[in-house]
């Protein structure tokens, strides 16, 4: 069995202790493990604050982005040996390991034009230099510079490359060093990217670590300077935002959590219009791509009440053109959840949300598989229940089954739509299909404060529409409330938290200067 160690102080290195697991996703065989007891946290904090901070504070935006060129490419010429590993231990398609390694090089490239966009300044300037008194001899101007600490970047099990890369593009590019640290279930893959975005020679030293295993007690050595971004469930984000240390010293902690993302189908849609065949592809794809485990797949499908019959219709005939089973194999579109523990969450939650709404289509009791053995693997069959109405549902609207499963629920107007939509109490993504104006603006304004991001599926982008469910470099993802109150991408923005925005008051002319030194947002 391999052993997966972890990159600290510039060596790698395996602790010594109970290891935890890792397996195969469709035949549960043990096939790495991982143990980080006894390894140096507070060592590896003072590491990347000693060499890899000021090495990177060195670098122009240029340069840094000249980095994240190189770590595109690097993971761009390892990605079939990625993919499989992908398809190994997270029970991914190939389709579905495209997803989340293509993710992770598009990002990577996607930062590194960002930063030659930016040129040669090694601090960015924050609008315009404002007037303090009568004469603009006394100004005042807002700077970013990055911390001089370094970024402790937390991953959830689902995405291995994309999260590590997403994270640590927006680090690099503020000119922030990190700390990498994937779930541990799933680390396989995040282990051996890690391992090729060494191997490019692009990263100064300590500008990147990684531990493969537990944190250990890497919190209680955190700095004011320091980060942590973290994405994972909301149970674990409470516990990090209420470590005492980061209390104490006023740590950041930027969180992606859970998700009740939404889909609204316009009450102007029918059948053979090219928004609802959108409509259609986008819920079908959110509910399959990756055994449905993305924080942004859609979990509500609101419908108007006369129409729920002929959309369950539609829905279930292109569900059961999908097949489930051995991810390796061509004609299968679903494979087997990342581990028993999420099989088990998944199965509890789908008959957790069978008490408020019918199960139309899946099940948690049934299982049809394609070429693997029917008693392995980590499978569960989508699952598409619809409610008789929205207003009296809990579990619905709170409870996130990260898996195959969504839930139909009708509504009457945009007024009781936004209203139900409020109830998953802030959202990463929520989608609307329409080509009547007026309900997409009622709509998309009502909606837009529960949500980070909103897709407007129309006619006019039918041909050209990214699924909600993929997360764009150019974009905040992120959402408020239960989804963490995070934000990160979204260009220059997700660089945001690496750095520390300061106003500077002084005299105009000085404060010129300064601007002229750095690039101006
Ligand atoms: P999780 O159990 O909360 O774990 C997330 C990460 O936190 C893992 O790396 C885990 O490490 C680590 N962790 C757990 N306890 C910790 C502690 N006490 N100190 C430091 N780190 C700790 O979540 P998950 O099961 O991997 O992910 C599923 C959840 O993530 C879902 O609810 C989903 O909605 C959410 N998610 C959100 C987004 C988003 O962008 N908003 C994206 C993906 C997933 P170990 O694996 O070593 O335990």
């Amino acid at each position: 069995m391999k052993t997966l160690t972890s990159f600290l102080k510039g060596a790698w290195v395996k602790g010594h202790g109970k290891a935890a697991v890792l397996h195969n996703a469709t035949t549960e065989e043990p096939i790495a493990e991982a143990c980080t007891d006894g390894l140096d946290m507070a060592g590896a904090l003072r590491w990347g604050r000693e060499f890899g901070g000021p090495a990177l504070r060195r670098l122009t935006f240029t340069e840094r982005g000249l980095i994240c060129k190189k770590l595109a490419d690097a993971i761009v010429a390892h990605r079939d040996e990625l993919l499989l590993l992908g398809i190994l231990n997270a029970g991914n398609t190939r389709s579905d390991a495209k997803f989340d390694v293509d993710g992770a090089s598009a990002t990577f490239a996607y930062y590194a034009e960002l930063c030659k966009s930016l040129g040669d300044a090694r601090y960015l300037v924050d609008g315009e230099a404002i007037a303090l008194g009568r004469s603009s001899r006394l100004s005042g101007q807002h700077v970013l510079t990055p911390k001089v600490g370094v970024a402790v970047h937390i991953n959830a099990f689902n995405f291995p490359a994309w999260g590590l890369a997403e994270k640590a593009a927006t680090a690099i590019a503020a000119g922030m060093p990190f700390i990498a640290k994937p779930a541990t279930s799933t680390a396989l893959l995040a282990h051996r990217m890690f391992e090729v975005m060494l191997g490019s020679g692009a990263l100064p030293e300590g500008a990147a670590q990684f531990i493969c295993g537990s944190v250990g007690d890497l919190f209680d050595h955190l700095t004011g300077q320091d980060v942590v971004a973290f994405t994972g469930s909301s149970d674990t984000a409470a516990k990090l935002r209420g470590h005492r240390r980061v209390l104490e010293k006023g740590v950041p902690v930027n969180i992606e959590a859970d998700s009740l993302n939404l889909a609204i189908c316009g009450p102007d849609l029918e059948s053979g219009n090219p928004t609802y065949d959108l409509f259609l592809s986008c819920v079908v794809k959110e509910l399959t791509q990756k055994a449905g485990q993305k924080c942004t797949a859609i979990r509500r499908i609101f419908v108007k009440e006369d129409q729920v019959d002929a959309v369950v219709a539609d829905l279930i005939d292109r569900l059961s053109q999908h097949k489930v089973g051995a991810p390796n194999l061509d004609d299968v579109t679903i494979g087997p959840l990342s581990t028993a523990q999420q099989k088990a969450d998944a199965l509890a939650g789908i008959r957790k949300l069978s008490a408020e709404a019918k199960i139309v289509f899946g099940g948690p009791d049934k299982l049809e598989l394609h070429g693997t053995d029917p008693t392995k693997g980590y499978f569960v069959m989508p699952t598409l229940l619809v409610a008789a109405e929205g207003e009296s549902l809990h579990a619905v609207h709170e409870h996130e089954v990260f898996g195959p499963v969504a839930t139909v629920i009708p509504y009457s107007d945009s007024d009781q739509v936004i209203a139900l939509a409020a109830r998953g109490e802030g959202g990463l993504v929520a989608s609307v299909y329409s080509d009547d104006k007026t309900f997409l603006m009622d709509t998309v304004l009502g909606l837009a404060p529960y949500h980070g991001r909103i897709c407007i599926g129309s006619e006019k982008v039918a041909g050209t529409f990214v699924p909600p469910g993929t997360v764009m470099p150019h974009l905040l993802h992120g959402g408020p409330g239960r989804a963490g109150g995070g934000t990160e991408l979204g260009g220059t923005r997700g660089m945001m938290l690496y750095m520390q925005r300061t106003a500077l008051q002084g005299f105009g002319p000085y404060l010129d200067g300064l601007a002229a030194g750095g690039k101006k947002l």
